[in-house]
């Protein structure tokens, strides 16, 4: 399983699909990217091969930001349905995860009982639980921070909110995930190897971390937001 995002000026869906397809070694059951553009957001997801998310990916669709993810099922079975990415009730947040939730129904009777799931994942508590929190504060910076502080277990996680199209919210807990750096873009991945060829500058990220990618700037933050100062190492390339 594992995690590619993108902002940038550059072809983000086949910067996705290249780098799921290198993160195929990882193994995965369902695959699936979302894109924003100003019609909003564009979600293509499948159980199966990323060859067949690749026929079924809207090749007219222009996007200069994107998550994708290739799924090991872990709650639910491997289906359309189940694949990320996942979408909150009003559609304004869209997530990918690797990783396992442990406490996801102590969050369900807690927080969310008013709402109906469309899946049988772990991961749609998470991005409901953000568009409960959103309600309450505001402000997606601070729902996702809090949701993060609510989430026992390990992940890896890309956030879209549809109604900014120039940040990707991104944060990891005892799954890999870097952020990778480039000119006028940026890109975070489960392993450098998936997008090499976009950068070679990467940037750790520790658990319960958040990051905030922009396409001209990566701030690292703590949960409680204070910012975090952190110099880029370079990826090795393996012939
Ligand atoms: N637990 C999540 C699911 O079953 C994510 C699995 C993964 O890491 O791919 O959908």
């Amino acid at each position: 399983c594992g995690i590619v995002g993108y902002i940038g000026q550059n072809d983000t869906k086949e910067i996705l699909l290249t780098g799921l397809e290198k993160l195929e070694y990882r193994g995965y059951d369902s695959a699936g990217i979302a894109t924003i553009n100003d019609n909003g957001v564009h979600v293509t997801k499948v159980k199966g091969r990323i060859a067949t998310l690749r026929e079924d990916v809207d090749a007219t669709v222009d996007s200069t930001m994107g998550i994708g993810h290739t799924r090991w099922a872990t709650h639910g079975v491997p289906s359309v349905m189940n694949a990320h990415p996942h979408q909150s009730a009003s559609e304004r947040f869209t997530i990918v995860h690797n990783g396992v939730i442990e406490n996801y129904i102590d969050i369900k009777n807690e927080y969310l009982t008013d709402v109906s799931f469309v899946s049988e994942t772990d991961t749609e508590v998470i991005v409901q639980l953000i568009e409960k929190l959103h309600e309450k504060h505001q402000d997606t910076k601070k729902a996702f921070s809090e949701a993060m502080s609510l989430l026992k277990g390990s992940y890896a996680i890309g956030l879209i909110d549809a109604e900014d199209n120039e940040t990707l919210y991104v944060s990891k807990n005892k799954s890999p995930l870097l952020v990778g750096l480039g000119e006028g873009f940026n890109l975070v991945a489960s392993d450098a190897m998936a997008t090499l060829k976009e950068t070679d500058q990467y940037l750790e990220i520790f658990d319960k971390e958040i990051v905030l990618v922009s396409r001209n700037y990566v701030e690292v933050q703590t949960l409680d937001g204070q910012v975090v100062e952190r110099k880029p190492f370079t990826a090795e390339i393996d012939a």
